[in-house]
């Protein structure tokens, strides 16, 4: 049985490789939607290795296939064709998602909320509390328990689902632009969190956002995706070491460099994907 859940409250800096991760091979992943005249072609040919305990952005104009290639990676949907094979030991729960919607329980307090995912899977009182305690702590929500979705912040809900998604200790964490909705101070101090957790946790992380800058600053690598039907285009190593303070980052000219660079790369997929918009 896990123990890291109640050595993750008290750990703050050094990662824990007690959590679970798992590595990710995705092959030649295709997805088609509808048919004949409908057809959506809206994912590829996506070959991609993940690493256990790899942060992992995928970046990529809007309606490139990324949210699809999520879902298809949370089983939510099924690829078309192409394999994808999760290598995660021990606890059953190989992944959890966080939207850019909390989709917290609106009759359920932060805590309910939490616990659910341990409840609905039969895990031992004593053991679901030792892990909602500390899912909590680790998002700062002890305090805010009881609270309901209502009455928190957006940033607060955003929280909430993260701990939601923590608790069971998934091997890997699937975000879909989960701060997008957020209002530009709250998503700092939230992007901040989230590289925090992953510092500490060494969860494997897969990404999704439009935002270039975001990608850069919490992750390892950077995958670029072209306009529908949505490829690899592009894959950058981002040089950045651990521990990140976000700020002095995003704020440093080697930063603005990497970001300039990127943009160049991205910026003829977005102006196909208008293109193609506005046809
Ligand atoms: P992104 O998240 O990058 O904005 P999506 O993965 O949501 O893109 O969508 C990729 C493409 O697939 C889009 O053209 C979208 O309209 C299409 N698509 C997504 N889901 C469905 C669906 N359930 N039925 C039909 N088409 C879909
Ligand atoms: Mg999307």
């Amino acid at each position: 049985m896990p123990t890291s859940w109640s050595d993750a409250a008290r750990i703050t800096v050094s990662r824990s490789p007690s959590f679970k991760q798992s590595s990710v091979a995705i092959r030649r992943l295709r997805k088609e939607f509808g048919a004949e005249d409908n057809r959506v072609v809206a994912i590829e040919d996506i070959s991609l290795d993940i690493a256990r305990g790899e942060f992992v952005c995928i970046v990529g104009p809007s309606g490139c296939g990324k949210s699809t290639l999520l879902r298809i990676l949370a089983g939510l949907e099924k690829q078309t064709s192409g394999t994808i094979t999760v290598d995660a030991k021990g606890w059953p729960v190989e992944n959890a998602m966080v939207f850019q919607d909390s989709g917290l329980f609106p009759w359920m307090s932060v805590e309910t909320n939490v616990r659910f995912g341990l409840d609905t899977r039969g895990v031992p009182r004593d053991e679901a509390d030792t892990r909602v305690e500390a899912a909590l702590k680790l998002v700062g929500l002890t305090n805010f328990r009881n609270h309901y979705p209502h009455q928190l912040s957006g940033g607060m809900r955003q929280r909430s689902a993260i701990a939601r998604a923590f608790v069971t200790d998934p091997g890997m964490l699937l975000m879909d632009e989960p701060f997008a909705a957020l209002d530009a101070q709250n998503r700092v101090i939230l992007q901040a969190e989230l590289v925090r957790l992953w510092e500490q946790t060494g969860k494997t992380v897969i990404y999704v956002t439009h935002s270039i800058e975001e990608a850069l600053l919490m992750g390892d690598r950077t995958v670029i995706m072209t306009a529908q039907p949505g490829r690899i285009k592009r894959i950058i190593d981002v040089p950045f070491p651990h521990p990140r303070d976000l700020m002095q980052l995003s704020a440093s000219a080697e930063f603005g460099a990497l970001k300039l660079d990127i943009w160049r790369v991205l910026e003829e997929e977005v102006n196909r994907a208008r293109a193609e918009m506005e046809r």
